[in-house]
């Protein structure tokens, strides 16, 4: 069965589409929690980041590098935060390993 992010990579369910290239696929998220909240993907399906193996080393890196990417393409100038979580302790409610992207107003630390 497909994941959801996969079903959006398929255009079988509609999003906004930030960035795509052949690796990774950047979203509005649908509920924002900040002003600027995009979701970037892998198009491979990595359940989560406790189970990405050596093999998605590349992947991961090209991951990160196109999240700061795609967070100056946003104009985040005053910065922003990536967060990924990682199970129920984490907050993980997609089984498709993905990196919030979220900015455009003051972050709280510690997160709740
Ligand atoms: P998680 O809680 O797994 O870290 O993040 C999943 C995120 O996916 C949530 O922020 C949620 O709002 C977002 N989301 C859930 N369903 C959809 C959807 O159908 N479309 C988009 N664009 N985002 C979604």
């Amino acid at each position: 069965m497909k994941t959801l992010f996969e079903k959006i990579a398929a255009r079988e369910i509609p999003a906004d589409i930030v960035y795509e290239d052949d690796l990774v696929l950047a979203i509005r998220d649908i509920n924002p929690q900040a002003p600027a909240h995009v979701l970037i993907f892998p198009k491979k399906v990595v359940p989560r980041i406790a189970e990405a193996t050596p093999d998605d080393h590349k992947l991961l890196g090209h991951l990160l590098l196109k999240a700061a990417e795609v967070a100056k393409k946003l104009d985040l100038k005053n910065g922003y935060r990536l967060v990924i979580n990682n199970g129920a302790d984490g907050g993980e409610t997609v089984p498709h390993l993905h990196c919030h992207i979220l900015g455009g107003r003051p972050l709280a630390w510690p997160p709740g």
